[in-house]
């Protein structure tokens, strides 16, 4: 299986890195080995000093398919979860100063923890998903799919004309702005409405 990392998806995210707002979708790919799942824990590694959490809703893909049309997209998927973009902000600052891949920065190991996932049919629209993260207890980030600049169905069509989606891929969709640093110690549990779906500690 493969990972699809969505970039700048919500507007005033892009706004705190100080980029633009993209006019398609921006991607880039995980591999299995950055899944952390069954709530277990992160592992803070020594190549970075700056470790940042996004909070983002992960799609499960269902079924193979390639050049999906954005109308039939939404049956591509049936379940969503919620997971964390871990990203090394001082490796990825370097990358973009020289204008180098971000893989370094993003697609190590555990990189990707995953929660459960629920069936879409539990939430009432797809265009108004509410979610969040809290550290230690206290909330840091908050979004709501309303606030998406490429809907999942976008982004599902989008990715499936350059990427055959195979059963089991999962796609993040992209992080809301507050966006900040992890420290060994920390809790870290993420909500879909008022579910909460992952809870991990930094180690
Ligand atoms: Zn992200």
């Amino acid at each position: 299986m493969k990972i699809i990392c969505i970039g700048r998806n919500y507007a005033e995210h892009a706004k705190e890195m100080n980029a633009a707002v993209p006019t398609e979708p921006v991607f880039f790919l995980k591999p299995d080995t950055a899944l952390i799942k069954d709530n277990q824990p992160f592992y803070y590694p020594d190549f970075s000093k700056e470790i940042h959490h996004e909070v983002e809703l992960v799609l499960k893909i269902n079924k193979p398919g390639k050049n999906i049309a954005v109308e039939f997209a939404h049956k591509y998927c049936d379940e969503i979860g919620i997971g964390i973009d871990f990203t090394a902000r001082d490796i990825q600052a370097k990358c973009k100063e020289k204008g180098l891949p971000w893989e370094k920065a993003k697609a190590f190991d555990g990189s990707a923890p995953i929660g459960q996932f629920i069936n879409k049919n539990k939430l009432k629209e797809m265009n108004n998903i509410a979610f969040h993260l809290t550290l230690n207890g206290n909330i840091v980030q908050q979004g709501n799919t309303n606030d998406l600049l490429f809907s999942f169905d976008t982004v599902i069509s989008y990715i499936s004309k350059f990427f055959t989606l195979k059963t089991g891929d999962l796609i993040f969709t992209g992080t809301p702005e507050g966006v900040g640093a992890v420290a060994i110690g920390d809790r870290l549990e993420a909500y879909i409405e008022n579910e909460k779906l992952l809870n991990f500690e930094i180690k």
